[in-house]
């Protein structure tokens, strides 16, 4: 996903906005998806409201989110893998285990 990212922003030679830009853009994008959400759970629900327009503003908000990442020389497997490990630590006995 970051390299394809990486490739259709280098074709252009504004590259990567700024990082407090990005942020803005992300913080945009969260709240078109909250938005998306609240049509469908909130409490002024759509009347036709479904969760067709989730995925595009969930994709919004991976693709800015790529941004930062890219023009920080951040890894986003990396950053997930370190934060997974610590709720894996953290919260190993946090919830309550299925009986499998
Ligand atoms: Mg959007």
């Amino acid at each position: 996903m970051q390299d394809r990212v990486h490739n259709w922003i280098n074709q252009f030679d504004e590259g990567y906005f700024q990082p407090l830009e990005i942020l803005a853009a992300i913080t945009e994008e969260l709240g078109e998806m909250a938005k998306e959400l609240n049509a469908v759970y909130g409490p002024k629900r759509k009347k036709a409201a479904d969760m067709s327009s989730l995925d595009q503003e969930i994709g919004d908000v991976l693709f800015n989110l790529s941004c930062l990442a890219n023009s920080l020389g951040l890894d986003l497997k990396e950053c997930f893998n370190k934060s997974f490990a610590k709720f894996e630590v953290r919260d190993k006995d946090r919830w309550t285990k299925k009986e499998l």
